[in-house]
C-alpha cells in the first residue's frame, strides 16, 4: 500500500516548513479531527483521563455551536481546541475572504461560547494552498498537518493496527477522529497506539510543548 496514504511525502514539508508536520520535542502528539460530537468524544475523554494524555480536538465549528458542553469538557480535561472549519469545507476551492470569513468564524464561537482562543488550524482532508500560510499568518495561527493518518474512519481496527504498526515514530503527530465513524473502534485504536509507543520506548507529550 501506498505510503503516502498514512504520512506525508518528505517535500511537502520542505515546500512548507511554517506547517507542522512532526512534534519538535521527540514526543507523540495525538490529536482528533471532526468533532465533538456525543457518542464518540465522551468515552475518548474518559480513557484520556484515565491515561493521563493531553490532546489537541480539531473542531468543525457546527459542531461545537451544537456541543458547547462537549467542548468545555474538553478544555476543563485540560485539551486544547483547534479549527477544523465552521462545516468541514475544503478550502483549495474557496475565495481567499470566504476562507478568512470562515476561520474568524469558528475562532468567535470559540471566543463568545469558551472564552477560549484558538491557536491551531488543520485543513479538512488535508488540502491546503499557497494562501494558507498566509492566512493563518494573519490570524496568528499555526497549521498543524501530521505524521500519521491512522484511517480509524474506516471503522475497521486492522487498518488502525497495521497503519499504526507501521507508521508510528517517536515524533508523530496522530490523527484520530472523534466522529461516529470511528466511535465503535476507537479505545482499541487508542489502546493499540499506546502500547506501541510503550514497546518502541516512545513517549506522548503535551500539545503545547510537542507544537513550539
Ligand atoms: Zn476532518
Amino acid at each position: 500500500m501506498n505510503k503516502w496514504k498514512y504520512s506525508p511525502p518528505f517535500f511537502m514539508k520542505y515546500l512548507f516548513p511554517e506547517f507542522k508536520w512532526s512534534t519538535s520535542n521527540s514526543k507523540i502528539l495525538i490529536t482528533f479531527d471532526d468533532g465533538p460530537l456525543p457518542g464518540n468524544s465522551e468515552k475518548i475523554l474518559k480513557y484520556l483521563s484515565e491515561n493521563k494524555i493531553k490532546s489537541i480536538f480539531f473542531c468543525v465549528g457546527n459542531n461545537l455551536e451544537e456541543n458547547i458542553s462537549l467542548a468545555k469538557e474538553i478544555l476543563s480535561e485540560g485539551h486544547l481546541i483547534g479549527n477544523h472549519m465552521p462545516l468541514h469545507q475544503i478550502i483549495t476551492g474557496m475565495k481567499t475572504s470566504e476562507i478568512i470569513k470562515n476561520i474568524k468564524e469558528v475562532n468567535e464561537t470559540a471566543r463568545e461560547k469558551l472564552n477560549y482562543e484558538i491557536k491551531y488550524f488543520r485543513p479538512p482532508h488535508g488540502k491546503f494552498d499557497l494562501r494558507t500560510s498566509k492566512i493563518l499568518k494573519e490570524f496568528g495561527m499555526t497549521n498543524v498537518m501530521w505524521s500519521l493518518i491512522t484511517w480509524d474512519f474506516r471503522n475497521d481496527i486492522k487498518l488502525v493496527k497495521n497503519a499504526s504498526g507501521r507508521f508510528l515514530k517517536q515524533d508523530s503527530i496522530v490523527v484520530f477522529h472523534d466522529s461516529i465513524k470511528s466511535s465503535e473502534i476507537i479505545i482499541e485504536s487508542l489502546e493499540f497506539l499506546l502500547e506501541t509507543a510503550e514497546k518502541r520506548n516512545y513517549g506522548i507529550g503535551v500539545p503545547e510543548e510537542c507544537l513550539k
